[in-house]
């Protein structure tokens, strides 16, 4: 049984961005409580170690609410109340307050200016370690209990058989995420785990040979899941990858995983330009630029390359001139630049940033507290929870905002 409201023991099971955050609101908000953090793994905090290619994109410059839930696939509606609550501004001063600025990209990304994200997991365990979290590495939760005084009993890898009032699972979201399980026992749904942002494997003539290649901004429409994504696109050696496609595996994470990642994409290289546009601009190169050859240089700014292997594909050839180019082979063209179609025969995993899609449902838990609302006691926070962002920080940001509802309201 809860013993006090002034004296809690609060287990929180995993140590990653949202137990460690929810670990310190919980001892913040109450220092009384006693608040202790299993990790099964010998470190914590690991993706936050390796998140932003090693300098950890903590959140995004967005700070309307309205406008930062439509970067969650899975969670915008749900999430609104809790950004009111917690969003960007506020984690950007928890920082601050630590001594750490966050500095914003072009993109709105947001990083630490020492670009070393060891700078953000020194100041989380520092934080935690003054206000007495404690945080057992090396310690898995295999089981948890609801006792009959209505408190739990954790039972851990390693045989011990503890007692909590309170319980946060913040275990991750893969399929090797203990968290999942208990809540499953504990009478929770669970959503189908698929994953989300992830890259297109793409055998194509077109962009063979071209990997490293970007174009900065192109719109890729997927008929399968009716949606369309503007952005950066990045050749690879095995397909495409880039934020733009990224941003459609995260919508699409779900319809995509049932269709087996066997789906078409149309790709406009030119971003939003139509078909108008571009038989304009070829007819203007006819006129002022007739006597050269296509392959001489890249008009409509993609990487040469990429000019070049569209042109071959189109079956251009070498020594055509602007003035010569047929009206066959200019629509070939045109429809390339705009409307070209490409088969996705699988995925492959974005090592730059990757979640899962699914989990404990929002609909069984409080969104203002992070409380089940099957188990009373029992919180969760972060990516066990059926939330997930796009690529830019979102993920994190849930992590932190989460972590803090969790925390802050199972502290009393
Ligand atoms: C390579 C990579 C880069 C990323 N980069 C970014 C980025 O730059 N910005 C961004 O916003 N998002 C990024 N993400 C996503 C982000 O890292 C996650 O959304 C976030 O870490 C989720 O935090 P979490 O605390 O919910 O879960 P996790 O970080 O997964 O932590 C869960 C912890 O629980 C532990 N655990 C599980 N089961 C048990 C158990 N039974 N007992 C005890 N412990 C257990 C696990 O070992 C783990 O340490 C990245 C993800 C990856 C994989």
């Amino acid at each position: 049984m809860a013993r006090s409201d002034t004296d809690l023991k609060i287990a929180v099971v995993g140590a990653g961005a949202a137990g460690v955050f929810a670990a310190i609101h919980a001892a913040d908000s109450n220092p009384k409580n006693t608040v202790v953090v299993f990790e099964k793994t010998r470190r914590c905090l690991s993706k936050v170690k390796i998140s932003g290619g090693g300098r950890c994109n903590v959140t995004h410059a967005c700070f309307d609410p309205r406008e930062l839930v439509q970067n969650y696939p899975r969670g915008s509606r749900e999430l609104l109340g809790a950004f009111y609550t917690w969003q960007p501004e506020d984690t950007i001063q928890w920082f601050k307050g630590r001594g750490v600025v966050l500095k914003t990209e072009v993109d709105g990304r947001m990083f630490p200016i020492t670009d070393n994200s060891q700078t953000i997991i020194d100041t989380l365990l520092d934080t935690a370690s003054g206000l007495g979290v404690k945080i057992k590495t090396g310690h898995e939760v295999n089981e948890l209990r609801v006792t009959q005084s209505g408190g739990f009993q954790l039972l851990l890898k390693n045989a011990e058989v503890l007692h909590f009032d309170k319980v946060i699972i913040t275990s991750g979201g893969g399929s090797a995420s203990g968290g999942l399980k208990f809540a499953k026992e504990l009478g929770h749904q669970i959503t189908e785990l698929v994953p989300s942002l992830f890259t297109f494997c793409i055998n194509d003539s077109r962009i063979e040979g071209l990997q490293g290649l970007s174009v900065p901004a192109a719109t890729i429409t997927c008929g399968k899941i009716r949606d369309s994504q503007t952005g950066p696109v990045l050749i690879t050696h095995w397909g495409l990858s880039g934020p733009g496609i990224l941003k459609l595996s995260a919508w699409g994470a779900k319809e995509l995983a049932a269709c087996g990642y066997r789906f078409e994409i149309t790709i406009n290289w030119l971003g939003d330009k139509n078909q108008d546009w571009v038989i304009k601009k070829i007819d203007f190169l006819r006129q002022t630029a007739g006597k050269k050859s296509l392959f001489a240089s890249s008009p409509f700014e993609l990487p040469k390359r990429l000019w070049e292997s569209l042109l071959v594909y189109c079956g251009i050839e070498k020594q055509i001139q602007w003035s010569q180019l047929s009206r066959v082979a200019t629509m070939r063209l045109v429809n390339e630049l705009i409307h070209g179609n490409y088969q996705v025969t699988g995925k492959s995993t974005n090592k730059d940033e990757f979640v899962t899609c699914g989990g404990v449902p929002l609909h069984e838990v409080d969104l203002r507290t992070m409380e089940s609302k099957i188990v009373p006691g029992l919180h969760f926070a972060g990516e066990v929870l059926d939330i997930d962002g796009i690529t830019g920080g979102f993920n994190f940001q849930a992590a932190w905002t989460t972590g803090y509802l969790a925390g802050q309201n199972s502290a009393h």
